[in-house]
């Protein structure tokens, strides 16, 4: 059945993230034990084509490197940290984390989307053993919010419009005084994958603003934020692009002001981050990742359109910033 309004289609775009995420698991692209875990009859699925498989394989392992960094960043200081991640949707993020090597480093990990895909993945779980036996004991596991949201020792999954402002979401869930659950005394990871793209420049600039207000006390802690997104949506590729989406009645605000590489950084900087860089997941690919992880993943499947993945690879991009104060903690991150 079509969606019936364009939220219900901006949300389908979970299963789509899910989907490609399990079909590069389950051609091994990817390592992630949880992933099945949070897709309705996983064994079912059809593997996706060989072109999305990579994509998602490069897209995540450069996401998963700048995050082993800050993680890594913060250990090396002694310091433990935060992660929160806007539109999480299935990702299985905080399971890698808590299961490997910085279990120790993560004070908490937020995860923030609509009540509907909340909701899901309050029951996925609270039916899954793997998933529930990494909150810790179950006695400090709660679901919130009429089970749109849950809450455990580490691990918090809330309910929220994005879109809607900040100080009363946000502000409200995350930051109520005497109980608020993010700190503003530790460093902290803003996670947008594949997100602000469906939201307007203002709504995710506001989102950037609360949090760099939130950590821009005195003596406040590293904020580091990555984004990763479709841009350069005005060529004749990027069109096509939009037109495709736009027949599943999904439009892309968030991508008007970036028609290029260089514009990119400009999310963060305009706003009071300081310092940002972008590169796009063809760069990434040709320049960052690792010649042996290459080598291995072109003998998994035959890809005939090598040069459809460069282009396609050109139109998404992964852009970083660092925000509040302790710029010498942070400044060598993803260098
Ligand atoms: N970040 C996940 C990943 O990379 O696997 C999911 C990406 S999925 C393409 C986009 C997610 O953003 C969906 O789960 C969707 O519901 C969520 N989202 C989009 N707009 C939102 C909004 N205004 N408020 C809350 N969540 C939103």
């Amino acid at each position: 059945l079509p969606p019936r309004d364009s939220d219900s289609a901006i949300r389908l775009t979970d299963s789509d993230a899910a989907l490609a995420r399990l079909s590069a698991v389950q051609k091994n692209y990817l390592e992630d034990p949880f992933i099945k875990h949070l897709v309705p009859r996983w064994h079912l699925q059809p593997a996706r084509p060989p072109l999305i498989n990579i994509g998602t394989f490069v897209r995540a392992t450069a996401i998963d490197d700048l995050v082993f960094q800050w993680l890594q960043t913060s250990a090396s200081h002694a310091t433990r940290c935060q992660i929160v991640s806007l539109g999480a949707g299935s990702d299985t993020r905080f399971w890698r984390i808590a299961t490997g090597a910085h279990k120790e480093t993560l004070a908490s990990y937020i995860e923030l989307d609509f009540s509907e895909i909340t909701t899901k993945k309050a029951m996925a779980i609270r039916k899954s053993e793997v998933l529930s036996a990494v909150l810790g004991n179950p006695s400090d596991v709660t679901l919130l919010h009429g089970g749109a949201g849950l809450d455990s020792p580490v691990y918090h999954l809330l309910p929220t419009d994005l879109r809607l402002p900040p100080a009363d979401t946000l502000g409200k869930l995350l930051a109520s005084e005497g109980s608020a659950i993010l700190s503003p005394a530790l460093p902290t990871l803003l996670l947008f994958e594949c997100v602000l793209v469906y939201m307007t420049p203002t709504a995710s600039s506001a989102i950037l603003q609360w949090f760099l207000d939130y950590f821009s006390s005195a003596g406040s802690p590293a904020l580091g934020s990555i984004v990763y997104e479709m841009f350069r949506l005005q060529d004749s590729f990027g069109r096509v692009m939009v037109e495709n989406l736009k027949t599943r009645n999904v439009s892309l605000p968030g991508a008007e002001p970036y028609p290029d590489i260089d514009s990119l950084p400009g999310r963060f900087l305009n706003i009071g981050f300081k310092a940002a860089r972008a590169l796009t997941l063809k760069d990434i690919r040709k320049s960052y990742i690792p010649p042996e992880e290459l080598e291995r993943i072109s003998q998994l499947e035959l890809v005939d359109e090598i040069e459809e993945l460069d282009l396609v690879l050109d139109h998404y991009a992964i852009t970083w910033g660092i925000g509040a104060p302790q710029a010498a903690t942070a400044a060598a991150w993803g260098q």
